[in-house]
């Protein structure tokens, strides 16, 4: 008998692509294979967002779709894994009879047992407790990309901003100790990698809870001396959490990309206290000063939530011109929908909907802008250029990411990919870099660039339980 296919989508963040990886991994350790598409898979499953209401309508909408199909082929398996599994737990079987699974984040490493298990009694499964997921081992995931890796190095979230529902579905914060960690990156570079983006929903407070004193930066040191690491990144920082000492230590370590995702969410006072982000515009104002002090190279990202409760048109403006002052590389612009649970949810959503549209409308213009203008600084320069493979648009040409993180399209042959290689820019558009090759691959010339610039005394600690 052939063996059975699986085919995964995921909606959402970083995270969920990674949990995605690794469910597929454990399923092919299975004897499951790839499918590369819903129809002809004989198991489907969502690794879903509850982030925002629209990533929850598609994926809805897109099970709704696919229990049609399960009419015509009562056989196929249908799971539902993610944030959304673990915010509506059962009541998905009730809402969606044709379900089989329904698997919460924390419990991704049963999900392979439980695709089995449905095959063998044609049960249904539900995993929902908040637990073990510190315990899964990443090594087995089949990865989308053999050159760039998303590695987990946190789970769950502490800080209730009020619009969000992270900490309800993900759990409290937890580090996965350095060693886990450690040993996956390493594991990784003996396969090729070149580079890492360590993840978690606040990077900054990684090490809270553990006996000894080993933090970000600790991390961050020992990452930076695994031999075949190229570059290393880190998301998402909570701008509350950000010390001038991770700030030193990304200017010093040669290879910690300068590109930080560093979210604002408003440019308005009242409506930070509102969100309860702790921290006021000035305060964060300091802090992109200070990180530019450190790296005047650095490229900033945000994200920014528009049409928050009770959001004024003066509200807005003072995001409009903190934009204008912070002048972010690129910004990720959200319209606010109300998440149940949350303690947003208990103020009225007094915007209406088509003034979000119409804020969300002006700052993405604005942005564009903005980031137009950042992106023309660079031509005429040599960047270094992580090569990933053909430009999708343009099979002829060959695309990769620059240290900031800027996509960078040139001439050059597939050899290159998986490759370090110097571009010159010559065209820039708000969201590419174009460019001819200057030098081929392996140069490693961010390490010059950043060794130009780095003359900080290393604070280099190791982990120590005891
Ligand atoms: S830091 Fe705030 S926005 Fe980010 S996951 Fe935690 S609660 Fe949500």
């Amino acid at each position: 008998m052939a063996e059975p296919k699986v085919f995964i989508k995921t909606y959402g963040c970083q995270m969920n692509e990674l949990d995605s990886e690794f469910i597929l991994g454990d399923l092919l350790a299975r004897g499951f294979r790839r499918a590369e598409n819903e129809s002809e898979a004989d198991v489907v499953l969502l690794n879903t967002c509850c982030v925002r209401e629209m990533p929850e309508r598609k994926a809805f909408g897109k099970m709704g779709l696919l229990g049609e199909m399960k009419r015509d082929n009562p056989n196929l398996i249908l799971g539902l894994c993610g944030c959304m599994a673990q915010k509506r737990k059962e009541t998905l079987f009730k809402q969606m009879p044709f379900l089989d699974i329904v698997c919460g984040p924390s419990q991704i490493g049963q999900l392979a047992e439980m695709v089995v298990s449905v095959q063998r009694t044609r049960t249904r499964q539900i995993r929902i407790e908040e637990d073990a997921a510190g315990r899964l081992d990443f090594r087995k995931a089949s990865r989308r990309s053999a050159i760039k890796a998303f590695v987990s190095i946190m789970h769950g979230c502490d800080n209730y901003c009020s619009y969000c529902v992270v900490p309800y579905v993900r759990g409290r914060e937890q580090s996965r100790p350095p060693e886990q960690i450690l040993a996956e990156i390493e594991d990784l570079a003996g396969r090729g990698y070149k580079e890492v983006t360590l993840l978690g929903q606040n990077v900054n407070s990684y090490g809270k809870g553990f006996a000894a004193s080993y933090d970000l930066v600790d991390l961050l040191e020992q990452v930076n001396q695994i031999p075949g690491i190229e570059r290393i990144r880190f998301v998402t920082s909570h701008p509350k959490d950000i010390s001038l000492r991770l700030m030193e230590a990304m200017a010093r370590l040669e290879k910690v990309c300068e590109h930080l995702h560093f979210p604002l969410q408003s440019g308005a006072d009242r409506i930070l206290q509102l969100m309860n982000r702790g921290y006021a515009l000035a305060d964060y104002v300091r802090l992109v000063d200070a990180l530019r002090a450190v790296m005047p190279d650095i490229a900033l990202g945000t994200d920014i939530i528009v049409g928050f409760p009770t959001e004024t048109e003066e509200d807005f403006r003072d995001t409009l011109e903190a934009m204008r002052r912070i002048e972010y590389d690129s910004a990720f612009i959200f319209k606010y929908s109300t998440r149940e649970g949350t303690a947003a949810a208990r103020l009225p959503d007094d915007v209406p909907p088509e003034k979000k549209k119409e804020r969300n409308q002006e700052l993405l213009e604005l942005q564009e802008e903005i980031s137009l203008r950042r992106n023309r600084r660079w031509i005429g320069q040599e960047v270094e250029v992580l090569v990933e493979g053909p430009s999708k648009r343009n099979p002829d040409k060959m695309m990769g990411r620059t240290r900031q993180n800027h996509i960078a399209v040139f001439d050059g042959g597939t050899e290159l990919a998986g490759s370090l290689a110097r571009v010159t820019v010559v065209r820039a558009t708000a969201l590419t870099l174009f460019g001819e090759l200057a030098q081929r691959g392996d140069a490693s010339p961010g390490r010059a660039l950043a060794h130009r610039r780095r003359q900080l005394r290393p604070m280099r600690r190791t982990y120590n339980p005891k």
